[in-house]
Formats: structure tokens, sequence, C-alpha cells
């Protein structure tokens, strides 16, 4: 990956005033839905025009594409409306077929991304294509197997790369259907400043209600452009109905959404000041995140002191604890002072937790 600046190339060939935007359904179904889709979002600020056509999905029975047929409604797309089509790619078949009805973008998806065979397959299918290809995130948070797919592509002579950050899947149930794990694109970009980074906050939120937002994280985090997916019908879709947007729904977030350009020293200075603020953001709710996680195992040592009867406060573990956070502290440019009174606090929040175990 070291012409990663040829990477750009592409990107910046378009010439854009404002973020990518890669809209359209999450799926293909009728060819009506799929032109329809299309002309109400032609003569937008929408670039590349998304429709799965083959579907991996989770679980066997759910929708899996129209297939093949649906590339033909992509091409009418383009015909019809100038705009360029974009579909998701998981095997040579698909490759090859993909590059018959020419589309002109093409993505590896999550669970495609996880698997090194699929990979270097696809990359094979692609060779030396000047075709745009993008790849997802994998579905767990792995940087190395992310990029590992880039890499894959980019051996195979394939220049106009990018990826697409769309969330980590957990165990635990969260507000989102996958995790941003913000840290992680933000650490790829920092490595690799010149690798286009696309955000997809449909498949993060799988909520339409929470696009908006992580949308705009995303372009104070400096990503190049967002994949958003757009039905007409969207209760009706027949994948991922609760994420996805109307067109003109998509229109007034695109509208909405504040678009940092750096022309001038005081929208620079803007767009710095909202990068720190959205890294500020992510530190902040992991803190959160912590002391919840932190509070919650005091609740559990509150169990066991109930179950022994042994008193809540224990003050030398206390002070072992505080000693030690102290001078760790110092290393990190904390002052004793600081260090101090936020244990305090967390002490006596831990404290309260206990009691109301033990007493409760
Ligand atoms: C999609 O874009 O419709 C899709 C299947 O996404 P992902 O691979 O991110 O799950
Ligand atoms: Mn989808």
């Amino acid at each position: 990956m070291e012409n990663s600046k040829q990477m750009r190339t592409w990107l910046d060939d378009l010439k854009l005033d404002h973020p990518l935007v890669i809209a359209g359904p999450c799926s293909a179904e009728t060819e009506e839905q799929v032109l329809g889709i299309a002309h109400s979002l032609k003569d937008t600020d929408v670039n590349y025009y998304r429709a799965g056509i083959w579907k991996p999905r989770t679980r066997p029975g759910n929708f899996e594409g129209v297939g093949a047929l649906g590339l033909k409604w992509l091409q009418k797309v383009k015909a019809e409306t100038g705009m360029k089509t974009a579909t998701e790619v998981a095997n040579r078949a698909h490759v090859e077929l993909a590059l018959e009805h020419d589309i002109d973008l093409l993505w590896i998806g999550a669970r495609s991304t996880v698997s090194p065979f699929i990979v270097q397959e696809i990359a094979d299918a692609l060779k030396g294509t000047d075709k745009i290809v993008l790849v997802k995130n994998p579905v767990n948070p792995d940087l190395a197997l992310w990029l590992g797919a880039v890499e894959r592509l980019a051996t195979a002579d394939i220049k106009n790369l990018g990826v697409i950050h769309r969330g980590f899947s957990t165990y635990e149930k969260t507000k989102y259907r996958n995790i941003p794990e913000w840290q992680m694109p933000i650490d790829l970009q920092t490595k690799f400043p010149d690798l286009p980074i696309i955000n997809d906050p449909s498949h993060i939120t799988g909520n339409r209600d929470m696009i908006f937002d992580v949308s705009q994280t995303a372009l104070d985090l400096n990503f190049d452009g967002l994949m958003i997916e757009t039905h007409h019908d969207p209760d009706n879709a027949w994948s991922d109905a609760a994420q996805q947007v109307t067109p003109s729904v998509l229109v007034q977030i695109m509208k909405d959404l504040k678009i940092r350009k750096e022309d001038n020293t005081e929208t620079e200075y803007k767009a710095k000041l909202n990068n720190l603020r959205a890294n500020i953001d992510i530190f902040d709710n992991q803190l959160l995140e912590t002391l919840g996680k932190r509070m919650k195992t005091s609740d559990a040592i509150g169990a066991l002191k109930k179950e022994k009867n042994v008193a809540v406060l224990q003050s030398t573990r206390w002070n072992e604890i505080l000693g030690a956070m102290i001078l760790e502290g110092e290393t990190k440019g904390l002052s004793e002072e600081f260090v101090l009174r936020m244990f305090k606090a967390i002490h006596q929040e831990s404290i309260r937790h206990q009691e109301k175990i033990v007493n409760g």
C-alpha cells in the first residue's frame, strides 16, 4: 500500500464540492422499484446509485437478492438518469457479471471481507480493473483483516480503491445495529491518509432515526463520503426496512449536514475544531461506557461482600488503588490533584452502589 496516493485519484477526479454520496435501496426488488428510486435521486447530490443484487443474509430464508437480472435494471438507471452504478460482489461469478453490465463501483461486503479466500478470489477476478472497488470493514473489529483485503486488491493492480466503515457486530445488544468503534477508522485514516473512507450510517445504526447523527459525526471526522440506503417505501422494503430512508428524507439529510469545506482560514479552523470535538465526544462516551462497566463490577463485589457479611468500605485496599493511580496518572500528564478528585468521586459512587446492594 505504498502508492496510496494513487488510491484517491478517482475521488479527486470527481471534483466534488461536497462529500461523495452513494445512495439507493438495500436490495434491488423490481425493475419499477429500482428505476423509481433512481429517478427521485436524479439531480441531487447523489453520485453513485447503489442496489444489492446478491444479498448475503446472516440467516437463510431472508430475501437473497434478484440476481443477475437486476444488473440490467442498473444499466437502465445509468442510461436514463446518468447516475453511475454500484453493487456488492462476493465471488468471481458476481465480478464477471458486474463487469459485463458495466457497473462503475463494486464493493466487498462485511461478511466477505472476513474471508481472505473470498477476497483473493475477487481480487484475482478484478485484476487490473479501473473500476472503483471499496472494501467494507469485516464484521469483527479487526483492522489487519480490513487492511489485508485492501492489500490483496492493491497487489492485484487495482488502483481505484477505498474503504467503507459500516460498524462491527457485538454479542451484547446496543443502540446500534453495528457499533461504530470510531477509533478504528480514525487509526486507519492516520495510517493511510490518502485511502478514501466512506461511512455507512445505515448499517451502523440499523435505524433511520439515527442516520443523520452518525453521518454528521463521520463528516466531522473527515470521512470522504456517505453510503445511505434509500427506498421509496422503506417500511415495505424486502431487506433492512428499519434503516432505509425515503429519497426526500435523504435530500433533507444532505441539506442539513454541516459539510465543512476547507476553503478559507475561518472554515479550516472550524473544520479542525469540529474534528477535535468529534474526537472528544468519542472519548467522553468511552469514559461513560467504562465507568458504567466499573460500577457493574462494584455491584458484583457488593453482592459478594453481602454474602460474606463484610464491610463495604475497606480503606487499605482503597489507599493502595489511589497511590497506584496517582503514579500512573503522572505518566499520562494528569495532575495528582485531578487524579485524587476523580477517584474520590468514582469511589463514592462505587460505595453508593455497594451499599444499595448490601442493604437492599
Ligand atoms: C449492504 O450494503 O446492503 C450490505 C449487505 O452491507 P454489509 O456488508 O455492510 O452488511
Ligand atoms: Mn442493507
